[in-house]
């Protein structure tokens, strides 16, 4: 099956950064660029060479013998257990369609399995750095995670191959949504209910039948229409009126202009991932006391900040670099 979904090079390859450095004359991207007092507490190189170690690994050779036998409902039952066994945080099943494949890339499976791996909520207060820090060991931590499952499928007899994004073959969104890990929000992340957007997903594309799931339709896609904290939140307003969308396979896919939020997320020294931290659903749906504490502490904090100021990050920022004590 042949990927029909558009996409642009993640990283600091990404086309479109590329393009604004240019144009601002930028021989680095800030992001990006190598920071000794800021690597002395998160190299955000060494992680990422940690994640895409994993890469060889996505594919090997397949047990001749389906040792599991071959019932979809079993199978199915085994595979999540696993999954959740080596640390995934939820895992989903779907048919793969040609939307969740990237063009240019294709697969002979007929399934996709969805293993999310959770963020830590409470490390928003600890600062912009922590956040940083805690969304890419994730990412580390999903490539590890969907690359040990797709070993074990083929320990199973069938053929497996892990997808994350130190691979980036898959379309997350569609294949997120199919699986039923949640709805698509306003700030264009998927919103899980009971990790809100705070997780990070990997993926295995496999032959061993299992039953898919439905897609998870809680309620977000219509809270989102009046809901405009994510809105009021993002420093440089990338983040759109909830009347700018368009629909794809029924899902509506709000604008999010990313020139705007490159301003915040790639042309600072540090990450930005505000608009998944100030979002309800960190804990509307699962009503935990503990996140509904930080969620409370961290808007005070985005108000006496003026809310779509980065003033915090500003004082952040400086301490993570050792301008202040
Ligand atoms: S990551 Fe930051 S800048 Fe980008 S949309 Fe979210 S809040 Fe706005
Ligand atoms: S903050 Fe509000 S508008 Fe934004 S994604 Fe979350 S629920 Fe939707």
């Amino acid at each position: 099956m042949k990927g029909t979904s558009e996409y642009r090079l993640g990283g600091p390859n990404d086309p479109l950064v590329q393009e604004i450095a240019k144009q601002k004359g930028f021989s680095e991207i800030p992001f990006y660029r190598s920071n000794p007092k800021k690597e002395a507490k998160f190299d955000l190189n060494e992680c990422m060479q940690r994640w895409m170690a994993y890469a060889p690994d996505r594919d090997g050779p397949v047990n001749a013998d389906q040792t599991e036998g071959n019932d979809p409902d079993h199978l199915t039952a085994l595979i999540k257990a696993k999954g959740l066994e080596i640390g995934g945080s939820d895992i989903g099943f779907a048919e793969l369609t040609p939307i969740m494949i990237n063009v240019g890339f294709e697969f002979e499976q007929r399934y996709i399995i969805s293993a999310i791996v959770a963020e830590d909520y409470s490390k928003v207060l600890e600062g912009a750095l922590a956040v940083e820090k805690e969304a890419f060991e994730v990412y580390v931590e999903c490539a590890r995670v969907s690359t040990e499952l797709a070993a074990y499928i083929r320990g199973l007899g069938f053929s497996a191959v892990a997808d994350h994004n130190g691979t980036g073959e898959v379309q997350a969104i569609p294949a997120l949504n199919a699986c039923g890990m949640g709805e698509l929000g306003k700030h264009g992340s998927l919103i899980h209910p009971k990790f809100g957007a705070g997780f990070r997903p990997g993926f295995v594309i496999t032959d061993a039948p299992i039953v898919p799931n439905l897609p998870n339709i809680f309620g977000v896609q219509n809270t989102c229409e009046s809901c405009r904290i994510c809105e009021n939140n993002c420093p440089p307003g990338a983040i759109k009126p909830a009347d700018d969308f368009i629909v794809t396979d029924g899902i509506k896919r709000w604008q999010v202009d990313i020139p705007k939020c490159f301003e915040a997320s790639r042309f600072r020294e540090e990450y930005c991932h505000i608009c998944v931290d100030v979002c309800p659903y960190q804990h509307r749906e699962n009503r935990d006391p503990e996140r509904i504490a930080t969620f409370k502490t961290f808007m005070k904090k985005r108000k006496k900040a003026g809310y779509r100021t980065p003033a915090w990050f500003i004082e952040d920022e400086a301490m993570i670099l050792g301008e202040e004590s």
